[in-house]
């Protein structure tokens, strides 16, 4: 049994579930802990912490390398983590699981080894207003190189992709088409199998940025109909320095490698190389062996807390907090659709976001006050910055009425 097993209902077993994770039961500035910075990375379970723990302490050693046991033992672990990721994606083969950094990574090597050959000067990639500056300036990099152009598909006030303008901007000189799954600011959950109905109907191929997703709602990337997706480790409870590039097999197997080094090739002379096939190919150098270990734990919690479960307990808490915040005179939410995820992005007028931020961390609520690494999507509101409030499967009724308080007590500062 894994240690998170006992989570399995969120609800009545809230307590069970935050002694997982003894990072939240601390005071600060004399203030109980109450974090609400999930989109930006999330604390890790025990489970997580005690799988990464006992594999350095038995089984750790370098990977694909030695005939010793020692490595067997690590290839081994980290070669399950692989097909873990798979069945996590409901990818077709662990084969199409490619371990990177995060998201930033994954979505640079997209950029550079599948779209970058493939763009002339005047052809272009489409991006959306809500992307996070990972799926811009990638995509921005690759179209300087190559003379192409980076077209946006709007958004509604609301924070919804408009849908209706994309086959006109879907033209003969779109070659890619990068989309965030869950918006970071906005908490949009994107109709990716529509959209990539659209542009693989004018052959365009569709990469996906599941940084927000992940930790939300279940994944199938063969029911997305994606040729990419991304996500990073840190953002499922799992560790930093460990992610997902999950690719189609055709796309992979067509693909020059990224980085060069060891594990990436089949043979080396001084006069060429020949590469391995993928996805070691994209996995230069020693990888994060006891990241893949950790991210392996990670996925392991998240289903068996339930996907239901999770998704009852943070709309449940967003709906809350929500109702309670706009009950704050001069307080407007960003990004107003029904089955929005987990996040709640707000202003209050005559309060600058950093100031709000900084008075609800006095307060012990710990909140994201700034562009969140997506500064079109501000322009696109009329805000330098935002106070974001985003959660995970540990918060509670109580961090909700918490960050309430503590935003009221700004107001309250800067009515007087
Ligand atoms: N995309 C989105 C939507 C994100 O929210 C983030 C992280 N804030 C990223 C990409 C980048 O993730 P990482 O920094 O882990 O590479």
């Amino acid at each position: 049994m894994n240690a998170c097993e006992s989570l399995s209902t969120l609800g009545p077993q809230l307590a069970a579930v935050r002694e997982q994770f003894p990072i939240l039961a601390q005071t600060l500035r004399g203030k109980p802990l109450v974090y609400l910075d999930n989109a930006a990375t999330t604390q890790k379970p025990l489970a997580v912490l005690d799988a990464m723990r006992a594999f350095e302490l038995r089984d750790y050693a370098n990977v694909h390398r030695g005939v010793h046991l020692l490595s067997q033992r690590a290839t081994d672990a980290f070669e399950s983590a692989r097909a873990k990721a798979a069945a996590f994606l409901h990818a077709a083969s662990s084969k199409e699981i490619v371990f990177v950094r995060g998201a930033t990574e994954a979505i640079n090597l997209v950029a550079q080894s599948f779209a970058r050959p493939r763009l002339q000067p005047g052809d272009e990639v489409l991006v959306t207003a809500m992307e996070h500056h990972a799926n811009i300036v990638p995509w921005q990099m690759v179209c300087e190189a190559a003379g192409a152009k980076l077209r946006v598909l709007p958004i509604s006030d609301g924070g919804v992709l408009d849908l209706q303008a994309l086959p006109a901007l879907l033209t003969t000189r779109t070659r890619m088409l990068a989309v965030t799954h869950v918006s970071n600011v906005l908490g949009t959950v994107n109709d990716v199998a529509r959209i990539v109905q659209l542009a693989h109907a004018h052959g365009v191929p569709v990469l996906v940025d599941g940084a927000q997703a992940v930790a939300h709602l279940p994944v199938d990337v063969q029911a997305l109909g994606c040729d990419f997706y991304v996500f990073s480790g840190h953002k499922l409870y799992g560790p930093t320095g460990i992610g997902v590039l999950w690719g189609r097999a055709e796309h992979l197997a067509a693909m020059p490698p990224y980085q060069g080094g060891g594990d990436m090739i089949r043979t080396v002379s001084f006069e060429f190389t020949t590469y391995a096939d993928p996805p070691a190919r994209f996995e230069a150098g020693t990888p994060h062996i006891t990241g893949a270990v950790g991210l392996a734990a990670a996925i392991d919690c998240v289903q068996s807390l339930g996907w239901d479960a999770i998704r009852a307990h943070e709309r449940a808490l967003l709906e809350l907090a929500q109702n309670e915040l706009l009950r704050i005179p001069g307080l407007r939410i960003h990004g107003t659709v029904a089955d929005k995820i987990g996040v709640v992005s707000f202003n209050v007028e005559g309060i600058h976001a950093h100031d709000l931020g900084t008075i609800v961390d006095a307060e012990g609520v710990a909140i994201r006050a700034g562009h969140h690494c997506a500064m079109p999507l501000m322009q696109r509101y009329g805000v330098a910055a935002m106070a974001r409030a985003s959660l995970g499967v540990y918060n509670t009724e109580g961090d909700m009425h918490a960050l309430v308080r503590a935003v009221r007590k700004a107001h309250a500062m800067f009515a007087a």
